[in-house]
């Protein structure tokens, strides 16, 4: 290791882009211990460059960026290359207190509440998809050449995502052109989030090594399937008993796991703010691109908001670890903490509430009549982000969870992002978050 090494410590910031500053790799000790200056303004910089005017933090303040060691990694240089070595932070107050802005705060707020309120650990998974940008005719979803195509990218990628701790589960081909997806190992809420954030930067670090461009944008090319992050959660006790399984109800879904599915659905249209949040994000929602056409709760569903994944083999304790709710609305220009702390949010407001259990979805919800849809519960999601943002400032709860703060800084963001694209045409800005994301 050179003298002269350095370490990034950094946070994701409320439009998932990974901000921060770097440091001597040989005085990594006394930022660990005492954090790094950061802006409070910084967190109103729009993925698309500028500040968002009005902001709520203007040009005064002064914060630190308080890296958590635990999330220390370091994906090995090729020759003549540098390291990727990072720390995530968390954003705190100079006196070292918690900053009301601060996303991963918000998310440990969030799981802390469930285990406080509801005794329940959250487990969680986020499974993510994403592009390389290659001019070349791409070859058939999940074939073995598609796969064979993103070498030797794809094998020197699962190594470094293996290096930085992420668990990957494998990675295969998908739908849309030169696609793929990578699901990971299940972990602890705040730990899961942190593997989100590492897996986009591992990828596209891995991609620039090879001379490719990756994105996660959540549609490139509106004739195609886009890129979700699917965000796969489950539930235990403080015995670490399963509580979303239960054989005795429809679909095994536990009587708690029901009102926790019914909650999520309860606040599907703020959270749809928070997990697919740009300007192009909800045009990857809508019916047919196999993400999450309809606001309902399907059984191995692929076009419900949240669904119940199948369960392998006959052992009901291999059930009651496998069973979890996947909420397929996400996408990478959300923040992993905000959109799994918003989620957990719902979904206890639906557990305090005693929601009754949402009916369970079998089949295509495009396909069913008008009383059939209302039969199942079945709404549509908002239309465009701007419905989406109208659906948060209506839920006074959602707002609630965020702080006026948060909530007012989030807001002026996606404002900023809608008016900087409201020229463009769709493709256009696919285009332009495709740069980004
Ligand atoms: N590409 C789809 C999405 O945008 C997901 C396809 C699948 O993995 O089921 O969410
Ligand atoms: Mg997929």
């Amino acid at each position: 290791m050179s003298a002269a090494e350095l370490v990034a410590l950094v946070a994701c910031d409320l439009t998932a882009i990974v901000r921060g500053r770097a440091v001597f790799v040989s005085e990594l000790q006394e930022h660990l211990d005492a954090g790094i200056g950061w802006v409070p303004a910084n967190l109103a910089l729009t993925p698309l460059g500028p500040l968002a005017e009005p902001n709520p933090f203007g040009s005064t303040g002064d914060l630190r960026l308080m890296p958590d060691p635990d999330t220390h990694l370091r994906v090995g240089a090729e020759p003549a290359g540098s390291a990727l070595e990072l720390v995530l932070c968390d954003i705190v107050d100079t006196d070292g207190a918690p900053w009301e802005c601060c996303p991963r705060t918000f998310l440990k707020r969030a799981l802390a509440e469930l285990s406080e309120r509801a005794g329940a650990t959250v487990t969680a998974s986020f499974e993510h998809e994403f592009q390389l940008l290659r001019p070349e005719r791409p070859h058939l979803p999940f074939s073995l050449a598609a796969l064979r195509s993103a070498e030797p990218f794809a094998t020197t990628l699962m190594s470094a995502l293996v290096e930085a701790g992420v668990e990957p589960e494998l990675f295969f081909a998908e739908f849309a052109s030169h696609q793929f997806e990578i699901p990971v190992a299940p972990a602890g809420g705040l730990e899961a989030a942190d593997r989100a954030v590492v897996l986009r930067e591992v990828v596209r670090e891995i991609a620039r090594r090879a001379g490719l461009r990756a994105s996660f944008v959540p549609l490139l090319d509106p004739a195609e399937a886009g890129n979700g992050v699917h965000i796969h959660i489950s539930l235990t006790d403080a015995d670490g008993r399963a509580l979303l399984h239960d054989p005795e109800q429809p679909a095994a879904l536990s009587r708690l796991g029901g009102s926790f599915a019914a909650g999520v659905l309860a606040h599907a249209g703020a959270l749809t703010a928070l997990c697919a949040p740009s300007p192009v994000s909800a045009e990857r929602l809508s019916p047919h691109h196999w993400s999450a056409g309809a606001l309902c709760l399907g059984d191995r569903n692929r076009e419900a908001l949240l669904r119940i994944p199948p369960l392998l083999g006959t052992a009901r304790s291999e059930h009651s670890r496998q069973m979890r709710l996947e909420f397929r609305g996400a996408d990478a220009c959300a923040n992993p903490y905000l959109a799994l702390g918003a989620i957990l949010c719902a979904g206890l407001e639906g557990i305090e509430g005693g929601l009754p259990s949402p009916p369970v979805l079998d089949r295509d919800p495009a396909t069913l009549a008008p009383e059939e849809a209302e039969r199942f519960g079945v709404g549509a999601l908002p239309g465009s982000l701007e419905e989406a943002l109208a659906a948060l400032e209506a839920d006074e709860p959602a707002c609630r969870w965020l702080g006026p703060q948060l909530h007012e800084a989030y807001s002026s963001l996606k404002r900023a992002e809608l008016a900087a694209t409201a020229g463009l045409r769709l493709q256009e800005s696919c285009a332009r978050y495709a740069e980004v994301y």
